[in-house]
């Protein structure tokens, strides 16, 4: 490539299938002097098979700066160079942020291309209400920072998009059902453009035992969506239990969140609720 057009091309790559990768992709990293790759040993291959002489060089999360020097001299000397990860969009609970900010800054041309992104193509397929969606990438690993994170999102009401590791999707479905109770609609994404794609759409309720119904369920890669909260106000049925939690003597924290387990209205609504009851507006 000329001086002239000398970018930082951003490239996703197949998440599975090697047919997602496109024309426009395909042409450029046959074109560009070099490849930034999460891990030059998993991209070596696919630069291969699409017919990339590239060279490689390492950008990941321990060395993110250190490469971004390495990618501002070679765009200095007037060489094209790619980014890519292993799978999906660079910079999607990926390396590429840091780099791309870094390029930017020295005033080069950065190019994205459209392409995999799992949390999309999950969404696309999910039949969840999306005319707003928040992604929350990977959720903290340990149980007592998980349930912080889940309680605060809690009451959002547009659809949550989730990434989660095999090892962990079992107490995620757990947390998730503790967090937003049992009513709340999930769809769960597995190995998707691979042999064993598998959609799976039901409640929290129903997420733990469908998992633990047959281990290959736990297998693979995972994109959960789960509908947003209900509409703010505690609705008639969440009010109902409250009421009756509350006539037992429970505490107001206590019965709130009994309550939206049961019903899956929204905790903050059914906390106000339980104050006005106790006063007795
Ligand atoms: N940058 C990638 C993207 O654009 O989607 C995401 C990389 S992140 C390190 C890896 C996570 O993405 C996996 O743990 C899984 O949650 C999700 N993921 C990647 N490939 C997937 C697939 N084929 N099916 C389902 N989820 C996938």
């Amino acid at each position: 490539m000329s001086q002239e057009f000398a970018a930082l091309y951003v490239v996703p790559t197949p998440l599975g299938h090697l047919g997602d990768l496109s024309l426009r992709a395909m042409d450029i990293l046959r074109q560009v002097a070099w490849v930034a790759a999460e891990d030059t040993r998993h991209s070596a291959p696919l630069l291969r098979h699409f017919g990339s002489n590239a060279r490689l060089l390492p950008c990941h999360q321990h060395n993110e700066e250190a490469a971004a020097q390495q990618v501002l001299a070679r765009l200095a000397a007037g060489e094209s160079v790619a980014l890519v990860v292993d799978a999906g969009t660079p910079a999607v609970s990926d390396p590429g942020a840091a780099l791309v900010a870094r390029v930017r800054a020295a005033g080069f041309r950065i190019v994205p291309l459209p392409g995999p992104c799992a949390a999309v193509v999950a969404l696309s397929a999910a039949g969840i209400e999306t005319s707003h969606f928040l992604f929350c990438g990977f959720l903290p690993s340990k149980a007592g920072p998980r349930a912080q994170a889940l309680a605060e999102l809690a009451d959002v009401p547009y659809a949550l998009i989730f990434y989660e590791a095999p090892h962990r999707i079992v107490d995620t479905a757990v947390a998730l059902r503790a967090a937003f109770g049992e009513r709340r609609r999930v769809v769960l994404a597995r190995e998707l453009t691979k042999l064993y794609e598998e959609f799976h759409d039901c409640v929290l309720a129903d997420l733990e035992q469908w998992l633990l119904a047959d281990t290959d369920r736990q297998r693979g890669e995972f994109v959960l969506i789960v509908a947003g909260a209900p509409p703010a106000a505690a609705d008639g049925e969440g009010e109902r239990v409250l009421s009756l939690l509350l006539a037992e003597g429970l505490p107001v924290s206590q019965a709130s969140r009994l309550a939206q387990a049961i019903t899956g209205a929204s905790r903050k609504a059914l906390y106000s609720a339980a104050l006005r009851m106790q006063s007795g507006d």
